[in-house]
């Protein structure tokens, strides 16, 4: 029986955790929950599966849970921390939104654990410094839940990276895919948080709307699975039912292909090498009438440029342009900016990004982090 730590558990991927979880009872046991501040969703669950080592961030709600409870429960950062570093739990599944991702994801790491990462922030804030860890602490390991880059991973399916000519990144190009670039000064916040493909939170809905998503996962990739970036692509597929591919140097094209439904990467993430069945629908070729792809336009979509721009910088870019995109999404969704001002404003950030001398160090992401938010917050 694996313990499960589950960091994110009110949000759409802990809800599809859960529901794996439940069909795999026999296998996994949920041990600790963690929640930014839905207290009562987390009081279900904890009832529900009995959980009594639980987070909650934000620390008035956790002051309810516990009252609620009778018993403490833990909070903020350190709170978070402490979860994933629990000495009972096997599996860590990060699925908490943004950069307070970062932290947790290495504490679970240090610990030598099986990290389960939903959380792309982590690896955008710190790539080498994860690596570094993993590095440090070789018990521990990372499987993807994001669905392109289980994708990928199903594909490489542990093949050597030499192997590798390119990876594959696939896109639905959300909802402004077909939109005119003059079109996008009259985006509003109904517009763009309307995707055509998943039901996922507001912010990440947003970075999709914007490709920011799809930029963050190009970084993300590169240090998951260690490839330069100019051995990253991405390809817009609306139908979003191939998640991802690779490329090998002897031509042949590998893809992963399954109904848009996230417990499948979920469960792949928990499971790997293994394949357990999930009851959870599937993808039926033959009612499907094409499958259309096409390259990505980096002018209406100026994220994404600026995504592959920081990732080839390297040092706190990506830290600074994740940091102020997030600042700017929660701006953008309180109406007080322009869908349009996003990547301008990020790309007036970035400029003033300092460079490093040497691999980045956490303090380094950290305190990158803490400026670029500064920097996007003064702007209002
Ligand atoms: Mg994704």
């Amino acid at each position: 029986m694996k313990k499960v730590s589950l960091l994110g558990a009110t949000g759409s991927i802990g809800d599809s955790a859960i529901d794996v979880i439940k069909q795999h009872s026999d296998q996994f046991q949920l041990h600790s929950i963690a929640a930014r501040s839905q207290w009562k969703k987390v009081l279900q669950l904890a009832k529900e599966f009995n959980v009594k080592r639980i987070c909650i961030f934000d620390e008035q709600a956790g002051k309810e849970l516990s009252k609620e409870l009778g018993f403490p429960v833990l909070t903020g950062i350190e709170g978070l921390r402490e979860l994933a570093s629990e000495p009972e739990v096997d599996i860590v599944i990060n699925a908490l939104m943004g950069a307070v991702g970062c932290l947790p994801t290495l504490s679970a790491i240090e610990q030598g654990k099986h990290v389960a990462l939903a959380n792309k922030e982590t690896m955008v804030m710190a790539g080498p410094v994860i690596q570094d860890a993993l590095k440090n602490n070789p018990k521990s390991f990372i499987t993807p839940i994001d669905s392109e880059h289980s994708a990928i991973f199903q594909c490489l399916s542990g093949r050597p990276k030499t192997e590798v000519e390119n990876l594959q990144i696939t896109a639905s190009g959300g909802p402004f895919r077909d939109w005119s670039q003059d079109r996008f000064e009259s985006i509003t916040v109904a517009d763009a948080l309307n995707h055509p493909v998943w039901s996922m939170g507001k912010k990440i809905t947003i970075d999709s709307a914007s490709m920011m998503n799809k930029g963050l996962e190009v970084i993300e990739a590169h240090f998951l699975f260690d490839i330069p970036y100019d051995q990253i692509k991405v390809v817009v597929h609306p139908q979003s039912m191939i998640h991802s591919l690779v490329q090998f140097r002897d031509g042949s094209l590998m893809a992963q292909l399954g109904a848009p439904d996230m417990r499948i990467p979920i469960q792949v993430a928990l499971t790997w090498p293994e394949r357990l069945p999930l009851n959870s629908p599937r993808l039926d070729l033959a009612s499907l009438s094409q499958f259309t792809f096409f390259a990505p336009d980096f002018q209406k979509f100026r994220c994404l440029a600026l995504a592959f721009e920081a990732g080839k910088r390297g040092g706190v870019v990506p830290a600074m342009m994740n940091a102020a995109n997030e600042v700017l999404v929660d701006h953008f969704l309180e109406g007080k900016l322009k869908f349009v001002d996003i990547p301008r404003h990020i790309e007036n950030i970035m400029a003033k990004a300092p460079s490093i001398s040497g691999r980045l160090d956490l303090k380094q992401a950290l305190e990158a982090d803490t400026e670029a938010r500064k920097m996007a917050a003064s702007l209002f």
